[in-house]
């Protein structure tokens, strides 16, 4: 299932996805990509800041805002992640309630976003991929 989902990436700096599961159901998804009506990093190029593209929402973001759209609590939920959030990711995933987060890889731009859910006690470690993936 995240792999289905990561693979909507629309931006191949980091094709990553993101599922949020509540009491065994999954309840939300989402994958690195730009905000409804703006072009894809796929068809313009990217558009990069301090060396980070900045066209995207992250995967862990747009499966929050797929919750909020649809009136989903996430409350409890555990979120599971192609890679370790970033800084603020993080601090959305906290802000929104969620008890668990697992990833399969390290964010490469890693940023203080492992640090901040170790503080507050809800990452659940890393898995392999395949462990991830399989994930239904
Ligand atoms: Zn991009
Ligand atoms: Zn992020």
């Amino acid at each position: 299932m995240l792999a289905v989902v990561a693979a909507r990436a629309t931006c191949d700096r980091g094709r990553s996805g993101a599922i949020i599961v509540y009491q065994q159901q999954i309840v939300a998804t989402g994958y690195v990509g730009s905000p409804p009506g703006f072009p894809h990093c796929d068809d313009v190029g990217h558009e990069l800041v301090n060396g980070h593209c900045v066209r995207t929402v992250h995967a862990e973001q747009n499966a929050l805002a797929s919750a909020a759209r649809h009136g989903i609590s996430v409350l409890g939920g555990t979120i599971y992640s192609t890679m370790t959030p970033c800084r603020t990711c993080a601090m959305l995933i906290i802000t929104a309630g969620i008890d668990r987060v697992v990833a399969a890889y390290t964010y490469p731009g890693e940023n203080g976003g492992h640090a901040i859910l170790q503080k507050a006690g809800i990452f659940g470690g890393n898995v392999s991929p395949e462990e991830l993936y399989a994930i239904d």
